[in-house]
Formats: C-alpha cells, structure tokens, sequence
C-alpha cells in the first residue's frame, strides 16, 4: 500500500511518514500544494493523507485538482479547520474522509486502513486464503496457525497480492505500490524480497505467470 501524505509542517510530516513506514506502508511525501500535484501524477497512490492549510496552493485547489484527474483515489482530510464549513466544502469536494487536529494517530490508522481495504474487500482486516491468515490490523501472518515472520517489504508484498488474490498482479504493480518513489533500481531489491517472502510460505502460494505476473489464489 502506498501513501502520499501532504503536510507543511516538518514535524507532523516527519512523524507521519515514519509511523505510516512502521506500519508497512510504501510513503511519499510533500510539503507544499504544487509539490503534492507533481506527486500524483508521477505515482499511483492508495490513499493521500491532505492538510488544508498549506503554502502556495491550498489544500481544497489540491483535492479539486485530484478529482479532476481521478474521481477513485481515496484523499483524507486532516486538517486544523475544525470547523463545519470546511468539513463539508472539502467532503463535497469528493474527499472521502475527514479528520481534525489534533488527532490521535491511531485513529487515523484505522480510517486509513479502512478506506485502502475497501478498494478492495469490504471483509474487514482480515484475508484467508487456504493456509495463509492475514491480518492489516496487526500486520501479521499466519500459517497453519504459526505466526510467520516477515519484513515490512515482505508483508507489503504479500499484503497487495492477497488483497487482489484470484488476479495476476503485474510485477510493476507491485513495485509501485511496496516501495516509496525514491527508491531507485528496485526490480533487483523486489526480486531478493519474493525470494525470500515465498521460503517462508507454503511451496507455490505465490505462483509466477510467465510474462504476466504473480498470483495467490
Ligand atoms: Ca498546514
């Protein structure tokens, strides 16, 4: 899952990059309204995480923006304007969620979990697929009821495929959407990380489409 989070102020950017990275997620970040506009275009996003009050171009001309391109991508507001009027020109806007400072951080965990998944399942946390148990709550996997342990990009990994299990997932797909946009030369890093995500999975769980893809069933 991969996130652009929107916020001028360094230290709540900083602390929300780092605890969205903590949880797994893939995190691009922007400081300014222009800066945010060149990020969504460059990369595919499950969610972006949008402060109002920004330098340059506001956050509601950044969202208005958005929904021109994209009438999908999940956006949540965060923002200091508690205030009604806000929440509702930024909801009408077609953001999908809205939250006020201060806020707690696992709050907005869960409602970005919440609006990533749907995309997806409407299931909850949790997604079986024979043997394999995992669960977005926790970020944890199971298998024949042990818990396996795995890194933040072999989750990431394992975590995208299961959500599109029954489809081919392109490997770029993948890539995109496990790593931050900074990352250069990834296809080798991607690589090393399947290897060693499928040792600790059942024999063929994630199976290879020649030319195409990857699968879970
Ligand atoms: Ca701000």
């Amino acid at each position: 899952m991969k996130l652009l989070i929107v916020e001028d102020e360094d230290a709540l950017r900083k602390a929300l990059v780092k605890g969205f990275e903590k949880s797994g997620y893939a995190v691009d970040a922007a400081e300014d309204g222009h800066t945010a506009i060149d990020r969504f275009f460059d990369a595919h996003y499950d969610a972006i995480v949008l402060d109002l009050n920004l330098p340059g171009k506001d956050g509601i001309d950044v969202l208005r923006e958005i929904r021109k391109e994209d009438e999908r991508i999940n956006v949540l507001i965060l923002s200091a304007r508690g205030e009604v009027e806000d929440k509702i020109s930024g909801l009408d806007l077609g953001a999908n969620d809205y939250l006020a400072k201060p806020f707690s951080f696992k709050e907005l965990h869960a409602r970005v979990r919440a609006l990533t998944r749907r995309d997806y399942s409407d299931k909850g946390n949790v997604i079986e697929s024979g043997p394999v148990v995992l669960d977005m709550a926790l970020k944890q996997v199971r298998y024949k009821e042990r818990r396996v342990s795995l890194t933040k990009k072999e989750y990431g990994i394992l975590e995208y495929l299961m959500l599109n299990r029954g489809k081919i997932v392109r490997g770029e797909d993948l890539i995109e959407h496990v790593w931050s946009s900074d990352v250069d030369s990834f296809t080798n890093a991607f690589k090393v990380h399947l290897t060693s995500l499928r040792k600790k999975l059942p024999k063929d769980f994630i199976q290879t489409v020649r030319g195409e893809g990857y699968y879970v069933e």
